[in-house]
């Protein structure tokens, strides 16, 4: 079967855990070299493991996408490892229940900023100044949310930070689209990930719910935005620009 990224780097954020492990696998499958960066660099360096055990290429990386100095490295070592950067999967992202806004505060508005909105920001600035300055072009998806197309009652900041990654998404789109670069964004509904996982701890009886809320009857699976997130990334997606696919099982559509 023809890989569809065969010969391309790639980079994924939050590559330790989650949508961002599957998609750093996935990436590898079709024949991509992976640079794994995670804030939790244990967990970078698992997700590497799991795909040179494979067969594959990969290297995992400790970045904090917060702070410019380690995403500008984290980039020139995936340059430096593979010679370019075709890919990058901007998806560290973190997700805090604030309850209702009125009761919301400075000290979550910024962590939920600085992680979800100046992180794919910074990930962005420096990934495009490398696709700009060598022929080829590249490919950027960001991860934004469902809560990046609709409200999400008792988490307003989480919905606004993922509101801002679609907007940075369609205006770097539309900059750079000229330029060979697609940028684009992955909308996921609920995934059953660490997140989720961490979400039904706080309230067990929302499990349920949570399945009830996609028409399809169930949550999704990490693969799932894998396959999206590889689709956007390759040339199957050659006329995509600017656009947020909503992974979602319906759960937007009514
Ligand atoms: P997860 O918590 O399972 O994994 C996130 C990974 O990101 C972890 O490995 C974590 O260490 C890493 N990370 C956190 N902060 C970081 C930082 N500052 N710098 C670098 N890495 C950091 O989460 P997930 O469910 O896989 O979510 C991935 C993305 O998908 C996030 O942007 C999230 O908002 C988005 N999303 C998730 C869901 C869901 O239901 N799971 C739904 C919609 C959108």
């Amino acid at each position: 079967m023809t890989q569809r990224l065969s010969g391309r780097a790639a980079l994924v954020t939050g590559g330790g855990a989650g949508i961002g492990r599957a998609t750093a696998l996935a990436f590898a499958r079709e024949g991509a070299r992976v640079c794994v960066a995670d804030i939790d660099a244990a967990a970078a360096a698992a997700t590497a493991d799991e795909i040179t055990a494979g067969g594959g290429e990969a290297f995992g990386l400790a970045a904090d996408v917060r702070h410019g100095d380690q995403v500008s490295r984290m980039v020139a070592e995936a340059v430096a490892r593979f010679g370019r950067l075709d890919i990058a999967f901007n998806n560290a992202g973190i997700e805090i229940e604030t309850g209702p806004l009125v009761r919301s505060d400075d000290e979550i508005y910024q962590h939920l900023m600085d992680v979800n909105v100046k992180g794919v920001w910074l990930c962005m600035k420096h990934e495009l100044a490398h696709m700009l300055d060598r022929p080829g072009g590249g490919a950027i998806i960001n991860t934004a949310s469902v809560a990046g197309l609709v409200g999400a009652p008792g988490r307003a900041l989480y919905a606004a930070s993922k509101h801002a990654v679609l907007g940075m998404t369609k205006s770097a789109a539309v900059e750079n689209g000229r330029k060979g670069i697609r940028i684009n964004a992955v909308c996921p509904g609920v995934i059953r990930t660490e997140m989720m996982a961490r979400a039904v701890e706080r309230r067990p009886d929302h499990e349920p719910l949570m399945a009830a809320m996609h028409p399809i009857g169930r949550v999704g699976e990490a693969e799932e935005i894998a396959n999206a997130v590889v689709f956007l990334a390759s040339d199957d997606a050659a006329f995509v620009l600017g656009h947020a696919l909503t992974v979602d099982g319906g759960m937007t559509v009514i």
